[in-house]
């Protein structure tokens, strides 16, 4: 990877609740950047296999040939020289290295476009997600349609009782849906929401 690239990078967050329409905006941008002939490269998580393996496809079948990777670091090592833009779907898995990653890049140059759910299924920040959109140059928050009123969503509803952490998003376990529709009922001995998250997120920045 060359180390300056003379671009002007940035961080661009598109965030919002499942069926929202982040994949679609992030191939939308993508589709932008190819055809002003710049240099993409896609990465997902490999934990992402839900409709392809090697592909982003958003929930409408629009789709784009990807790079899945195990972590973080490995976006570093898969980067081409001539690649001048970074796009991440799916990017709240990532470890936290990805905030590192994404800020390193953008130091560098290149513009990184990134995806993912803001919040998780209990109406938690997501992972990454805070500081991403934190150090973002520029966010977008989507809203998805409510399933049981039509009005805008901003929630994931999770419909089956699955007790895994990570429940990838097959259309009949999760609903978007507003605020009102949207419940969830923390378990016994569950920690309330957002406490886990400020503990771990101060430290990670270096
Ligand atoms: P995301 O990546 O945010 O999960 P996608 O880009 O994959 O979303 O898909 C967005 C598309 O999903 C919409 O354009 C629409 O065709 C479809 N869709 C299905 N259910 C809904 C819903 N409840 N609200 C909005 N769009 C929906
Ligand atoms: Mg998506």
């Amino acid at each position: 990877m060359s180390s300056f690239l003379h671009g002007h990078g940035g961080i661009e967050v598109v965030c919002g609740p499942m069926f929202s329409g982040k994949t679609e905006e992030l191939i939308r941008r993508v589709k932008r950047a190819q055809i002003a002939k710049q240099r993409v490269q896609i990465f997902k998580p490999s934990i992402d296999v839900r409709y392809d393996e090697t592909k982003v496809v958003s929930h409408s079948r629009q789709s784009i040939h990807s790079e899945p990777v195990e972590s973080a670091l490995e976006i570093l090592s898969k980067l081409k020289d001539t690649t001048r833009i970074i796009a991440i779907d799916e990017v709240q898995f990532f470890d936290l290295e990805i905030i590192n990653v994404v800020k390193k890049l953008a130091d560098r140059g290149y513009r990184v476009i990134c995806a993912g759910l803001d919040l998780d299924f209990r109406g938690v920040p997501f992972g990454p997600m805070p500081m991403l959109l934190a150090m973002a140059d520029s966010v977008q928050k989507i809203q998805a349609i409510c399933t049981v009123c039509g009005a805008p969503a901003s929630r994931s509803q999770r419909l089956s009782d699955c007790e895994d952490d990570v429940l990838l998003g097959e259309t009949d376990s999760y609903e978007a849906r507003c605020r009102a529709h949207y419940f969830y009922e923390p378990k016994e001995n569950e920690l309330p929401p957002h406490a886990e998250q400020s503990q771990e997120s101060t430290s990670l920045i270096n």
